[in-house]
C-alpha cells in the first residue's frame, strides 16, 4: 500500500500535466538548447524561453531576470555569495551580511562560507511566530551592507516574513534585497517589485515541478550585480555556466503556468484542510504563526507527552516529517523551532503536515483518524 502524501513542504509531487509537457523533450526533442545551428537546438530554446517567460510572469519579473540553476540550494549560494564576492572583487566599500536564524541551511551555511571568507555576518533572531524583528534590523542595516537574505516563507512552520517592509528598508541604504522563495511561490502572491526584491531563489520541485531545476531571478534595473560561482561557457547571462536542462526548465515553466491559474481559489481549499486536519487532532498545539498568517496547507504540531519519531514509526500508512532533522547522523531537534522557542523536549515531540494541490478531504478524514489512534496508543504506552 502506497502511504498517504502529507509532507508538501519537503517536496510536491510532479503535476501531471508538467510531466506530459515535458515528455517530448526527452524523447524525440532532445536538442541542445544552447546548439542553434540546426532544428533542435532552435526548437529546444524556443521551449526554454517559453518557460522562462512563464516563471517571470508568476513573480512579477521580466525574461532577462530568469537564470535557471539546479534548484533553491543553488540559486541561494549563488545569490549570497555571488553578491559578496562581487563587491569584494570591485574593491566595494561593503563587508556586512545579514540573515535570519529561521533561514534554510543552505543560506545559513553559504553565510557561514563567507564569514570564513573575512566577510562580517549577522543572524537576526525571530520571535515565537517565526517573523524576523524588523525593529533588530533596522539597527543591523547600515552602509556596510551588501545584502539581506530573508526568505518568504519558512519550510517548517509556514511563517510568512514581511517582505514589503524587509525590501524597502534594504533598497534605502543601498544593500541588496535576496529572498528564498522556493516555500511561497506558487502558494502566495510573489511580486518582485511590489517587495523591492533584487535576487529571488525558486525550486522546480515545491511547485508541483521536477527536481533538479530552480531558478534565480537577478533584477534588471537597478541591476543586481553578482559573480557566476561556475566557470564555463558563459550560458544564462553568464551567470551560471552548463547546459540548461531543457527538459526540467520546460517542466518548471509549465509548472509556474499552472500554479498562476486560480491561485486564490487552490490556496483557500489547501487552507480548509489545513484547518480541518488542526481541529480533527484535539491535544496538540500549533508551532509558528496561526493559519490564517501562514503559508497555506503547512501544519508544525507539538503533540505533549508523545516523541514524533515513535508516532511516525506506528503510522506507515502516512508521510509526513518530525521536527528533528538528522544531521551529520545524529537526531537533533530542528534549529528552527528552537529558534521560536521550544525546548528541546518540544522540538523532539512536533510533527510537521504538508498539505498540497492533491490533498482531498477524505485523505484528511482518513489522517485524522490513523493520527489520533496512533497518539492515543503513544500516550498509554508512555
Ligand atoms: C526546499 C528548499 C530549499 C532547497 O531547494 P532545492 O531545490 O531542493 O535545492 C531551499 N529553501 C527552502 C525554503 C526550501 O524549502
Amino acid at each position: 500500500m502506497t502511504p498517504l502524501y502529507l509532507d508538501c513542504n519537503a517536496t510536491t509531487p510532479v503535476d501531471p500535466a508538467v510531466v506530459d509537457a515535458m515528455m517530448p523533450w526527452f524523447r524525440e526533442q532532445f536538442g541542445n538548447p544552447h546548439s542553434v545551428n540546426h532544428a533542435f537546438g532552435t526548437a529546444a530554446a524556443a521551449a526554454v524561453e517559453d518557460a522562462r517567460r512563464s516563471i517571470a510572469r508568476l513573480v512579477g519579473a521580466d525574461t532577462r531576470e530568469i537564470i535557471f540553476t539546479s534548484g533553491a540550494t543553488e540559486s541561494n549560494n549563488l545569490a549570497i555569495k555571488g553578491a559578496a564576492r562581487f563587491e569584494r572583487r570591485m574593491r566595494g566599500s561593503r563587508n556586512r551580511i545579514i540573515t535570519v536564524a529561521s533561514e534554510h541551511k543552505c543560506v545559513l551555511e553559504s553565510v557561514k562560507a563567507l564569514a570564513a571568507e573575512g566577510f562580517t555576518t549577522d543572524v537576526l533572531p525571530v520571535g515565537s511566530d517565526g517573523v524576523v524583528e524588523t525593529e533588530r534590523l533596522a539597527r543591523a542595516l547600515g552602509d556596510d551592507v551588501i545584502l539581506v537574505s530573508v526568505m518568504a516563507a519558512n519550510n517548517e512552520i509556514g511563517t510568512l516574513q514581511p517582505l514589503a517592509d524587509i525590501g524597502a528598508m534594504t533598497r534605502a541604504c543601498g544593500a541588496l534585497f535576496h529572498c528564498d522563495a522556493a516555500q511561497a511561490a506558487g502558494r502566495v502572491p510573489l511580486d518582485v517589485n511590489a517587495a523591492t526584491i533584487d535576487l529571488m531563489s525558486l525550486s522546480g520541485h515545491k511547485v508541483y515541478g521536477p527536481k533538479g531545476i530552480g531558478v534565480l531571478y537577478v533584477r534588471r534595473r537597478p541591476r543586481a550585480r553578482i559573480d557566476p560561482l561556475f566557470s564555463g561557457g558563459g550560458q544564462e547571462r553568464t551567470l551560471r555556466s552548463g547546459t540548461v536542462p531543457a527538459p526540467l526548465a520546460i517542466g518548471l515553466g509549465k509548472a509556474a503556468e499552472l500554479a498562476a491559474t486560480r491561485p486564490e481559489e487552490e490556496a483557500a481549499r489547501i487552507g480548509t484542510l489545513a484547518r480541518t486536519l488542526m481541529d480533527g487532532l484535539p491535544g496538540t498545539s500549533l508551532n509558528g504563526p496561526p493559519l490564517e498568517n501562514r503559508l497555506p496547507g503547512n501544519l508544525n504540531l507539538a503533540i505533549g507527552g508523545v516523541d514524533a519519531g515513535h508516532l511516525i514509526s506506528q503510522v506507515p500508512e502516512l508521510a509526513f516529517s518530525t521536527g528533528s532533522a538528522c544531521t551529520s547522523a545524529v537526531v537533533e531537534p530542528s534549529y528552527v523551532l528552537r529558534a521560536i522557542g521550544l525546548t528541546p523536549e518540544q522540538a523532539a515531540s512536533s510533527i510537521r503536515l504538508g498539505i498540497g494541490r492533491f490533498t482531498t478531504s477524505d485523505d484528511i478524514t482518513f489522517a485524522i483518524e490513523r493520527l489520533n489512534q496512533a497518539i492515543n496508543q503513544c500516550r498509554r504506552q508512555a
